[in-house]
């Protein structure tokens, strides 16, 4: 096995990573244009796999933008929270973006099947493509990653 994969982010899931990953805290901007080569982005509704302190696992199907030159996945954290908080009642919405973590995706098939057949756990994880990366924009006179 080699050890060069696993430097920054442990791997959770069991497919190969892939897109790069920004959760949006700045409700205003919703980014129509992307950050990092402003052109026009589009949008990609996927299944998105969140991990739920301490340990409970949710799969949501969400249309986020999505920019082919970069490869990178935006999803607006006010749109996630608000459906997670309707999911789990429990959490508080004052603390609940610190109780969970968006940590990848799941190809729509498994997803349904995931879905259809409650499956465990383990078998999710099975499916699960971490992100290649987690990136954060700033915005200082444009945005900067
Ligand atoms: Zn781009």
């Amino acid at each position: 096995m080699s050890k060069k994969d696993n430097k920054a982010i442990p791997r959770l899931g069991k497919q190969p990573p892939r897109y790069r990953f920004f959760l949006n805290p700045y409700q205003y901007s919703r980014f129509s244009t992307c950050p990092q080569c402003s052109n026009k982005m589009g949008q990609r509704k996927l299944p998105l796999f969140i991990h739920i302190h301490p340990n409970q696992p949710l799969v949501l199907n969400k249309t986020c933008r999505y920019c082919p030159h970069c490869d990178l996945l935006i999803a607006h954290k006010n749109d996630l929270e608000d459906l997670i908080t309707k999911i789990f009642p429990d959490l508080d919405p004052e603390t609940v973006s610190h109780q969970y973590l968006v940590v990848g995706t799941v190809d729509r098939a498994d997803w349904k099947r995931i879905d259809q057949n409650q499956l465990p756990v383990q078998a999710t994880i099975e499916a699960l493509h971490d992100f290649r990366e987690v990136v954060t924009f700033t915005p200082v006179g444009g945005w900067v990653i």
